[in-house]
């Protein structure tokens, strides 16, 4: 039992000081109550809110009660003081029957609610100041929230057993532009809280911003969770009678038994290698982060660094592949394809372009190759040679240099080459901005007389808008759109096929299909009216002085 005043109150200083994790209410009102007793107060009854707004409304944070008297003990006194980030009420009630307080008394415990204002504040401001920390504009909890749970759990060793995932909404804007803003915010809160109800694991999904989330998640739920992810339809509106697609790219991490967690950064590096890469297009929307993705970023870093002096040796190489007309065998034209060659073994461009494309440097190796390209072109003039139209790739990159075509012309014209011999090959483009400069670069390289053709035709994101509204001089049908073997010709691929060369032929463009590896497929080219035709079964890419042979001996079928 406190006895003395100086003593209570030290008491309730020490419990106001110990309210960082949560507020004993019963010891604070303990509190209270000992320095009303020993200050001849009647009975206090304190409320607190985290604003003054909420003061009538009645929607309290906490609530600590001190009444000692009878239930009709008369109020006397209602004292409301409102501080910067909340405010206090303070019901004070007199005890039926007793003495009336007189002036001094009144006084005193003015002074008393004062100093205990002072106190109790700080509770108010350290729950609104923790609320700033752990959520944020939208009420999601935050990635400081993140960190502090995640690292009272490793203190505690219990991040076995969990898993953890990054993960960034796709096209959310997209979603926002769709359905409006406001719906969009529900799309977003409706998706989170599915995710909450099936990922195991007591920590909300917390934000890092934007369409950028962070979660833990029990490990036995990976594949709800995965499942979750790539794609859930989620309702909104009036009776939720819209519906809305919504998937995320993620990178997952499940945590190891001898995982050691400090800091929120031993888990970040982590998952953001392996979110990151499920962000690039063409790979798998969820990446689990283990020593196969280890691997591959360190084939990246390896590629990019040795891109640079890979150029200055000279390592890429121009193969060439003959496009072949089917009906006499004649070589027609030919695709500038690179190789990466070095000491031991000749790397084919899928393992390097992808990377390359990551950053500018795909425009340097493109240009290496058109030059390349061209000082053939003009050897085997000299030689007098039976020349034929070569392409060249051309990265998407390129799109973003306004002085593309220009650049082109100052390769092609220092070497002197007709322009009828040179071809660029372009694939199609995502967005709206990327077509309009792809449409630009087309007519401005027509206007100068070089074919223009788009390449892997079919897969991707084809339009029709893309050959309608850009005039192309070729359409290279992918060889994932040209019937197999195994192909009847009701197949969808064999349709497909038919319609696409139709419309192709209509239209006055040439036609090539890509891929060609059998007689069959050659015959079935025949049947629909496309004469050009590029593969396997006529020739690989080959290097510079075996295609310079083939060119005089034409295409050899086998
Ligand atoms: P692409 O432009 O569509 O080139 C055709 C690809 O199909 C080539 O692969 C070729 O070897 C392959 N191919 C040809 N006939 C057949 C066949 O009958 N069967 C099969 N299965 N494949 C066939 P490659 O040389 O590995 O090049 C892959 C891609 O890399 C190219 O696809 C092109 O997009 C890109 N690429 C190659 N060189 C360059 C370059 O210098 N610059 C740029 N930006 N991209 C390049
Ligand atoms: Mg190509
Ligand atoms: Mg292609």
């Amino acid at each position: 039992m406190i006895t003395d005043i100086v003593q209570a109150f030290q008491y309730f200083i020490r419990q106001m000081s110990e309210v960082e994790n949560a507020l004993d209410t019963d010891c604070i009102a303990d509190a209270i109550n000992d320095i009303c007793r020993l200050s001849d107060v009647g009975s206090m009854k304190v409320d607190i809110y985290s604003s003054a707004t909420l003061i009538d409304t009645d929607k309290k944070e906490t609530h600590i009660l001190y009444d000692d008297g009878e239930s009709d003990d008369d109020v006397i006194k209602i004292k409301k003081i409102t501080g910067g980030s909340g405010a206090l009420v303070y019901t004070i009630s007199h005890k039926k029957g007793s003495e009336p307080w007189n002036e001094r008394l009144h006084n005193r415990l003015d002074l008393l609610v004062s100093i205990l204002f002072v106190f109790t504040s700080r509770f108010v401001i350290n729950q609104v100041a923790q609320k700033y920390a752990y959520y944020d504009e939208a009420e999601y909890h935050n990635l400081r929230y993140f960190g502090a749970e995640l690292t009272k759990l490793a203190a505690e060793n219990k991040t076995k057993g969990l898993a953890a995932a990054q993960f960034n909404l796709k096209h959310f804007q997209g979603v926002n532009h769709h359905v409006g803003r406001d719906n969009g915010d529900v799309v977003m809160r409706t998706f989170i809280n599915g995710l909450d109800e099936i990922k195991g694991c007591s920590v909300p999904v917390c934000r890092m911003g934007g369409d950028n989330f962070i979660m833990l998640m029990s490990a036995d739920k990976i594949d709800d969770v995965v499942e979750y992810l790539k794609g859930t339809i989620i309702s909104f509106g009036d009776e939720f009678s819209e519906r809305v697609n919504v998937s995320a790219t993620a990178g997952i991490y499940v945590f190891e038994d001898d995982f050691e967690l400090k800091i929120l950064g031993d888990l970040m590096d982590k998952l953001m290698p392996a979110s990151g890469l499920a962000k690039k297009a063409g790979r798998d929307d969820v990446i689990f982060y283990d020593s196969e993705l280890m691997n591959i970023r360190q084939q990246i870093a390896t590629i990019q660094h040795q891109f640079p002096i890979a150029m200055e040796n000279s390592e890429f190489l121009v193969y060439y592949q003959p496009k072949v007309s089917i009906t006499d065998g004649t070589i027609v034209g030919a695709e500038a394809l690179c190789r990466w060659s070095q000491k031991d073994r000749l790397i084919p461009p899928g393992e390097f372009i992808p990377i390359l494309e990551q950053s500018m440097d795909i425009c340097k190796l493109d240009f290496y190759m058109i030059e390349r390209v061209c000082r053939d072109i003009r050897r085997w003039i000299d030689e007098g040679r039976n020349v034929v139209r070569i392409s060249a790739n051309l990265s998407r990159k390129h799109m973003l240099d306004v002085d593309l075509v220009q650049h082109l012309l100052e390769i092609i014209d220092k070497y002197n080459i007709p322009h009828v011999l040179f071809e660029v090959e372009l694939t199609e483009t995502t967005t709206d901005v990327e077509f309009k400069d792809l449409k630009r670069v087309v007519q401005t390289l027509q206007k100068q007389g070089i074919s223009t053709s788009v390449d892997d035709f079919g897969i991707g994101y084809s339009s029709l808008k893309l050959i309608k509204e850009i005039p192309w001089n070729v359409l290279k049908i992918d060889k994932s759109f040209v019937p197999v073997d195994e192909d009847d010709e009701h197949s969808p691929t064999s349709v497909m096929f038919k319609y696409v060369v139709g419309m192709a032929r209509e239209m006055g463009l040439e036609i090539i299909a890509e891929g060609v590896e059998t007689k069959t497929q050659v015959e079935v080219l025949r049947k629909n009216g496309c004469d050009i035709a590029q593969g396997f079964y006529y020739d690989r890419p080959l290097p510079a002085a075996e295609f310079e042979k083939r060119l005089e001996t034409g295409a050899i079928k086998r």
